[in-house]
């Protein structure tokens, strides 16, 4: 059986059609703060019709077939492109990239309307193609986190830059025939590798939509929504592993228990409001005196627990005095101060233990006058 080469760009123009469909649903069904998902919905459904005409070459005039369908390529791989970069929450840069697509789509015009050129219009495609994939390619990889999703759509757009890239030069240092659908070997490869790479691009879209509504919902089920910095559950789960490392290692890892003192009478005078945003502030400053592998949790309401791997008591009295200082010499206004209880782990403690030791030494601090810090 022949591979038909026009069958299967029809069959490809109906996959990416049904993608734009699933995209469009995704967007229905998905927060609005996973961005970018009706871009790409947009640029396939362009894309479906441009592959069509692509594949209807032959039927409809060829204006429709090869002017249209090209330019609609141009329009489709930008809205592509951008739908990534707000997907990654980049400042869109529209405009340097639609003068350039603009720069290629008036030749494009005048090559397949006024002066007919068949060659001409293949390689200001080609080279259209090879800058928009590569882009592309290169900002997922750059911008997207290290998941499959996003480093396999990198990997097939940045595969079809290359091969626009190769088709372009072939063009250019060869007298290889343009025709789409020719039977030279270069052109045979180009078609189908157009055909699988904007199946497998379509499909790496949608993997990388739910990718990041997974990573945001992990994000949401491990982080407290006031704060931004680990919830209860997240954080004592870090402290089983650590515990872990921590008998295996010998090292001895500490834990800062924080609680705001008298914060009840900061929401009685101020408002509960007021008593929220110096819970933020809290959070700023504790999380600037803390060292990068240093883990904050809230605890409770306006209690905090911090944990310092790999650190003995005598180091972690000097960051929980750090700690300290620095909220209570904050300048903002209501200004509070914070009552610390310190506890270091030994060979037989578990997790509650060392909690209980770091919660009493806090109460310890409170008693003998807040803002200060106790040692268990
Ligand atoms: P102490 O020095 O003994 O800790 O006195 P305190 O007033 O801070 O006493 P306590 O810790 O018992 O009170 C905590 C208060 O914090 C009670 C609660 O209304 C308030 N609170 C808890 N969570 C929040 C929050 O998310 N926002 C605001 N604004 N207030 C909260
Ligand atoms: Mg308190
Ligand atoms: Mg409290």
């Amino acid at each position: 059986m022949e591979f038909d080469v026009r069958s299967a760009m029809l069959l490809s123009s109906l996959f990416i059609g049904m993608m734009a469909f699933v995209l469009f649903f995704l967007r229905a069904s998905f927060p609005a703060t996973i961005r970018g998902i009706s871009e790409w919905a947009v640029a396939l459904a362009i894309l479906f019709v441009s592959f069509a005409l692509f594949g209807l070459r032959g039927v409809l005039p060829d204006f429709l077939t090869l002017a249209v369908a090209n330019l609609l390529v141009l329009v489709g791989l930008s809205l592509l492109y951008f739908g990534s970069q707000r997907h990654f929450e980049l400042t869109v840069s529209t405009r340097n990239w639609t003068i350039f697509t603009v720069l290629v789509a008036l030749p494009l015009l005048w090559f397949s309307t006024v002066g007919p050129n068949i060659i001409a219009q293949v390689v200001l495609t080609s080279l259209f193609m090879t800058i928009a994939f590569s882009f592309h390619a290169h900002l997922i990889w750059r911008h997207g986190s290290a998941s499959f999703p996003n480093r396999f759509t990198a990997f097939i757009l940045g595969t079809q830059g290359l091969i626009n890239l190769l088709r372009l030069l072939s063009l250019l240092l060869t007298d290889d025939s343009v025709d789409f659908y020719g039977s030279s070997t270069l052109q045979v490869v180009y078609v189908t590798s157009l055909i699988f790479g904007s199946m497998l691009g379509a499909t790496g879209l949608t993997l990388m939509a739910s990718n990041r509504l997974r990573e945001d919902l992990e994000h949401l089920a491990r982080h407290d929504s006031l704060t931004g910095c680990l919830n209860r559950r997240a954080w004592l789960n870090n402290c089983d592993q650590e515990m872990d490392r921590s008998r295996r290692s010998g090292k001895q890892m500490t834990v800062l228990m924080m609680d705001i003192d008298h914060f009840k009478s900061i929401n009685d005078n101020h408002g509960h409001q007021v008593g929220d945003r110096v819970i933020i502030r809290f959070v700023k400053r504790v999380v600037a005196a803390l060292r990068r592998a240093d883990n904050l949790g809230r605890y409770g309401g306006e209690e905090f627990v911090a944990l310092l791997p790999e650190t003995g008591a005598e180091q972690a009295l000097i960051v929980a005095e750090r700690i300290r200082s620095t909220v209570h010499n904050a300048t903002e206004v209501p200004g509070c101060t914070v009552s610390i209880g310190v506890a270091t782990s030994d060979v037989n403690v578990s997790v509650d233990g060392l909690l209980a030791r770091a919660d009493a030494a806090m109460y310890r601090a409170k008693n003998n006058g807040r803002n200060r810090v106790e040692t268990a």
